[in-house]
Order: C-alpha cells, then structure tokens, then sequence
C-alpha cells in the first residue's frame, strides 16, 4: 500500500502520528522527485502540481541547489547565529537586492510562522504599539504566536484551542462574496474602507501593523482587485500603521515577479519569506525590513535569536535557489504562466461545478460551487461532516498521476507547479484534473 510506511510508524508504537496519516491509502509516500515530477515507492509518477506546499519552485532534485548544500556542509555545516558566516552574509545581501525598494535589511528565521512572528514583535516594538491586524480566509502560521494571525475558517478549529488568541484582530478579504460591490474598482474600495474601519475602532495608535498575504495563497490563490492594495498602503501611511507582506507563498517567483509585492507595484515596511527561498530543500524562513526599520531595531539592543536560523547549508541552498530562478525560472513561469491560466479557464467554461478560476503567475486555484445552490458543496464553515465532491476530484486527478492541493475553505484545487513546469506538463495536468471533474460529476 502507499502509506505503508505511515501505517507502520503508527504500529510500532510511534507517539508522532503524522496529521496526514490516511487509513484509506489515498496519500502517496513519495520517495523520488526530479523537476516537476516526483516519484512513490511503487515508483508510480505524478506530476506535482502543488510544489509540495507552495514551495519546491525550482522542481525536485536541482542539482545547483543539492551542490551548493553538499559544498557548504563540506567547508562547515553549521555557524552560530550569533557569528558570521560568508554564506549567511551573501543570501542576506542578494536578498536586500531583490527585496523591493529600500527593504535590504535581513533578519532571518527557520519556519514562515516564525518569520511572521518575528516581523509582529518588530512591528509592535518600532510602533510602540500591541495590535497586528490579519485577513478572515489567510494562513500566516500555525505555531503559537502566528497560530493567532490565521484567519482560514479549516485551521481555525485546531488553532482556537492550540494558539494565543491575543492581539490580532481580523478584517474581510476582498473577495466579492464578503462586500456588495458592481465592479473590480468598486471592491477595491470598499474592501479598503473596511479596513481602514477596523483601524479606526481598534484605535489607530493601538494598531503596529496590518499583515496580509499579497495573493492570498492556501485561502484560495485569490489576487486583490485593482487599486486595493494602493489605497491601504495610504491608509496604513495615514494611520501610521506599518504593512507587512507574507510571502512565504507568493514569494521567489511563484506570482510571475520576486515577490508578490512587485506584482502590486506596493512597498510594503516589513516581508516575510520561506518556503521558496531554498526551494524548500532545507528549512529557511526570515524578514527583510525597511532601512528605516532595521536602523531602529539595530540601534536599539535585539538579542534575539534561534540556534537554526540563517544555517548555513540553508544560505547555500538559498543563494543557489535563487541564481537558478534568476537564470530561467522566473522566465519560464512568465512564458508557461498563460498557457496554465488558459487552461484552467477553459474549466471554467466547459463545467457549470467550477465557479470561478483565479490567481496569478503560477499560483491558481479552481474554486468549486453547487450549481444549483451556487453554495460550496462542502460547507468547512459548519465542520468536516459529509462527502465533499472536491476532495474526490483531487483523489480522481491523482489516481491520473497529478497531485494537486486543497483549500481552506476546501471548496477548490490549488495549483502551483514548480517553475521549471513545460507547456506539455500542464497539459498533462490540467487533462488529469479535467477528467477527475468528470469521474466525479460525471
Ligand atoms: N505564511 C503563508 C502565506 C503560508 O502559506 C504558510 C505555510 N503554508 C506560512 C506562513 C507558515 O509557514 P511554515 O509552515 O513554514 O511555518
């Protein structure tokens, strides 16, 4: 069976039963990857259109990268983080190159949650203020501090009992289904104003920072309508509010640009990175400041910091991750990024249970409705009961050697293919999930 080695971990006594354990065998155990494909141990292929989780964006197996690790790890695998190290100075250098604007300052972390967590104690020393505001239908985190910052209604149910619950109150995405608006413009405004509202009544001096994902990511790829994000920069400015950018998803390529933010043409005062950074081949998260910020916080005593963040392996992975995407992968999303949303629409067409199909770049999700009802067919508000058609058509599409991810709320498929994914594979793909919404709905 597939999960057999998951199976057996559980039978030999192992407390750490995995929160993907599938008693039904659904969930492959992959044991191989090369590009854009990765491989079980039945050596079944898939095509791997979720990257993992949002993260292998240089596809599995890059060579560069696995050199640059093995050659770090020969000269010195591990520095202190509280001394320097070549590796660690030149990733936080390239960084402050690719980062937006006057953003150069690096401090890094391990996880993406840390890194949130970190950019929130940044925000609220240099405000002198407690509150971090978040989006409902967002994922920041699921470790204690950032736990608080995730507004999807999936997570929320563990979190409530896992994480703090304090200091980050929560605003409406702008989605249209959460505002009466007739056109792109006019959502952009209202889904502003509405922020700017919760501002007002939390207290502007109250309020460190507003944290939001540019193109908001396993909530459901959902990109902001025009204007949006211009019109709450001002209004973070005229609050004195500082605007942090999650990019732990929409980061290194994965929106078509080097981060989310450029494709916005916004400046955001604090952004927070992982996942792609090392093509996930080894854990690196962090936050690159504003100069202003990091001549604040450097000037002031910070002696904080994590035994692993900024490894020096994971520096190594992270420079040569990011010469690979500068040498052809941000290219190649650009170049095979409209054949995939064409694709993907074409679902949008040919089925009345796809109700919408939205992103960006290489980052997409296939949002399903009740035809009828126009209702998600699995209501995750209400809790997990019944058979949710979505789950089946990822099943169908798998069982057609294509993984895709899931939402939160899992009314859709989210697809994101390493970058270096050719026209045929997406083809490929996209057949795959085409005929996992016809097994399904027939
Ligand atoms: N922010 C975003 C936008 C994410 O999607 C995630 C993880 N999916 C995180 C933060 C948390 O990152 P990590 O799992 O590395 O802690």
């Amino acid at each position: 069976m597939a999960n057999e080695g998951s199976q057996r971990a559980i039978a030999t006594g192992s407390t750490a039963i995995p929160h993907w354990y599938d008693p039904d065998g659904d969930v492959p155990t992959i044991v191989e990857g090369e590009d854009a494909t990765v491989y079980d141990d039945e050596g079944t292929a898939y095509l791997d259109f979720q990257a993992q989780l949002y993260c292998c964006n240089a596809g599995h197996s890059n060579d560069v990268i696995v050199e640059a690790m093995t050659g770090q790890a020969e000269r010195i695998p591990y520095v202190s983080s509280a001394k320097h190290n070549d590796a660690r100075s030149a990733l936080a250098r390239r960084l402050g190159e690719i980062a937006p604007g006057s953003l150069s300052d690096v401090l890094f972390a391990v996880s993406g949650s840390e890194a949130n967590e970190l950019a929130c104690g940044i925000a609220r020393r240099v405000q002198d203020a407690p509150k971090v505001l978040t989006r409902w239908q967002s994922y920041h985190g699921g470790t204690y501090g950032a736990g608080s910052l995730t507004g999807d209604p999936n997570t929320r149910a563990t979190l409530e009992r896992h994480a703090a619950t304090t200091g980050a109150g929560k605003f409406l995405p702008p989605l249209p289904e959460c505002f009466d608006a007739d056109s792109p413009e006019e959502l952009a405004e209202q889904a502003a104003d509405h922020v700017e509202f919760v501002i007002r009544n939390e207290g502007p001096d109250s309020v460190a920072a507003v944290l939001m994902e540019p193109v908001g990511g396993t909530s459901g790829a959902y990109p902001a309508p025009p204007g949006y994000f211009e019109r709450l920069r001002e209004i973070c400015d005229e609050h004195d509010v500082l605007l942090v950018a999650d990019e732990v998803i929409t980061g290194f390529g994965r929106c078509g640009e080097w981060f989310g933010v450029d494709t916005e043409g916004i400046r955001p005062d604090l952004l927070t990175f992982a996942k792609g950074v090392t093509s996930a081949y080894v854990p690196l998260a962090g936050v690159v400041l504003d100069d202003r910020i990091g001549e604040t916080i450097r000037a002031e005593e910070f002696d904080l910091g994590q035994t692993f963040a900024g490894h020096p392996v994971a520096c190594a992975a992270g420079l040569a991750a990011i010469g690979e995407y500068e040498d052809g992968l941000i290219g190649n999303a650009n170049a095979v990024g409209p054949h995939l949303e064409s694709r993907l629409r074409e679902l949008e067409d040919r089925y009345e249970e796809v109700r919408t199909v939205r992103g960006r770049g290489l980052l997409w999700s296939v949002v399903f409705a009740d035809p009828v009802t126009g209702e998600p067919f699995h209501d995750s508000f209400a809790g997990d009961e019944g058979e949710n058609p979505v789950a089946a058509v990822r099943s169908a599409a798998q069982e057609r050697g294509a993984l895709f991810g899931g939402g939160r709320p899992d009314d859709q498929v989210i697809v994101s293919p390493p970058l270096c994914v050719t026209e045929s594979e997406i083809d490929e793909a996209v057949d795959a999930l085409a005929a996992g919404v016809e097994a399904t709905f027939g």
